[in-house]
């Protein structure tokens, strides 16, 4: 990795609080960037005594792409080993709450993926294309920060426009059939309500049925959310309980 004013100038890019980058790369069209906490001195996580270095650990995670390029950030982990003999924790690994254990996105990348799939109504499969992971991981992501903001933000209460669209995530080959999975969109604030696998139909009606009664009343649905509304398209609540 290349080292001196462009990572500097990378460093002002990537925006994560407690982070800098120490060094730039770019690897097949990735643009790959090493970095590290500001953290000086860790204390252990148990018992709160600072410990002495142990050594750093290499952690690839991917994150939100620049200049449309998929990029991935290698961040040299911190370990540390507790010197408290009364401490039961030999040694650790510095965390941070932008980058969870073990993920294979940073957390704002997973939250932007999230938003576009309710917002600008991207696919799972395309945004897993442009963040270089599989689709498995982007429909988790959706799960993880979509589903929190359905329960919570009220965010059925003021729907009347039930976008409902299919999209493949995985084509069919030998072994298996076509996978789909069907989202459901606020059509008038461009929000994703939820996503669910399967297709359009059964998928649903099971999940307006499963929606309080008095909001099921006040809704029009539409057939696809790429396509603008039309009254052909769209259907009262009373049509659809026929499906
Ligand atoms: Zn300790």
């Amino acid at each position: 990795m290349g080292n001196g004013s462009d990572a500097v100038g990378v460093a002002a890019l990537l925006g994560m609080h407690d982070f800098v980058v120490t060094a730039q790369t770019e690897r097949d069209g990735e643009v790959w960037l090493a970095i590290e906490t500001t953290t000086t001195r860790l204390a252990c996580p148990s018992c709160g005594v600072f410990g002495v270095g142990n050594g750093r650990r290499r952690v690839l995670v991917r994150d939100l792409p620049i200049a449309g390029r998929p990029t991935v950030l290698v961040w040299a982990k911190r370990t540390g080993r507790c010197q408290e003999t009364l401490c039961e924790r030999s040694s650790w690994s510095e965390t941070s709450s932008l980058i969870s254990p073990r993920a294979s996105l940073t957390e704002r990348a997973r939250r932007e993926i999230c938003r576009r799939v309710g917002e600008e109504l991207d696919s799972v499969a395309e945004l897993a294309r442009e963040f270089g992971v599989g689709w498995a991981t982007a429909h988790q992501a959706v799960i993880d920060h979509g589903d929190p903001l359905i329960e919570h933000d009220g965010r059925l209460e003021h729907v009347t426009g039930l976008g409902v669209d299919e999209h493949t995530f995985q084509h069919a080959n030998a072994a298996r059939r076509t996978q789909m999975v069907t989202t459901f969109v606020d059509i008038d604030r461009g929000r994703l309500l939820d996503a669910v696998p399967g297709r359009s139909g059964d998928v649903v009606r099971d999940w307006v049925k499963a929606q309080p009664f008095w909001w099921a009343d006040q809704i029009r649905v539409a057939g696809s959310t790429r396509s603008p509304v039309t009254p052909q398209r769209s259907a009262t609540c009373s049509q659809k309980r026929h499906w």
